[in-house]
């Protein structure tokens, strides 16, 4: 088993942009285990799989290959071979990935994948389940998280300077849908583990946020 932090926190809190920062800090490895969610999702759009069919489920996640490489240091996702690190970040597969990561089919295939990862790197691992299921030992927990409208407008401004024409109202109904999904479902909804220090970056920039979480993490080292 490799050292570990998990950040855990809802959509547009920041986890993906802090952890990656932590994980350049201290050369550990940046696993982003939504990019995973995405890519079966991606998957599930368009092979037309039916969510609420059980055998079709099993048979997807049987047909399913993800693996995770690194290119300059940034994770880059593969679902049966193809890179699909670009095409698995549009509004649609977000919406999609909040629903299939529901189905406990898809969360088993996922969590030994991501177990195994941090069993073999010391890692930066986010998510919404990582401090309460995916590695419950963690040297530190994160639950990071921000208010909605800050959240929306991160997202918004991320899509809009990638050249997307989206709208900030329905990113923010995106984002509270996609939140109450997360956090009410039956399997690893997303929640702050007991041991987890909350860390709201609303009104913090990244290195600020950065900075707090090395830290913590060097107190406890
Ligand atoms: O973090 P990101 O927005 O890329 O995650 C996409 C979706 O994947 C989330 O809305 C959530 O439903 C799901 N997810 C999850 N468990 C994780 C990471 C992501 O259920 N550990």
């Amino acid at each position: 088993m490799g050292r570990s932090i998990a950040i855990d926190g809802p959509a547009g809190a920041g986890k993906s942009t802090i952890a990656k920062s932590v994980a350049q800090s201290l050369g550990y490895i940046y696993v982003d285990t939504g990019a995973m969610y995405r890519a079966i999702a991606l998957y599930f759009l368009e092979e037309n799989v039916d969510i609420d069919s059980e055998s079709e489920v099993k048979e997807a996640c049987d047909a399913i290959d993800i693996n995770i490489g690194y290119e300059g240091g940034i994770q880059q996702v593969y679902l049966n071979d193809e890179n699909v690190t670009e095409r698995i970040r549009t509004p649609e597969v977000s919406k999609r990935a909040s629903i299939t990561s529901a189905n406990p089919k898809v969360r088993e295939k996922l969590l030994s994948l991501q177990q195994n990862l941090a069993k073999a790197n010391d890692v930066i691992m986010d998510g919404r389940d990582i401090g309460t299921t995916v590695l419950p030992n963690a040297d530190l927990k994160i639950f990071l998280t921000a208010s909605v409208k800050t959240r929306a407008k991160r997202r918004y401004d991320e899509l809009v300077k990638k050249g997307e024409k989206v709208d900030l109202e329905s990113i923010e109904e995106d984002i509270k849908k996609r939140d109450k999904q997360d956090m009410t479902r039956e399997i690893s909804p997303l929640a702050q583990a007991e041991d987890a220090v909350l860390v709201d970056t609303s009104e913090l920039d990244p290195t600020e946020v950065r900075d707090k979480i090395l830290a913590l993490y060097n107190k406890k080292s």
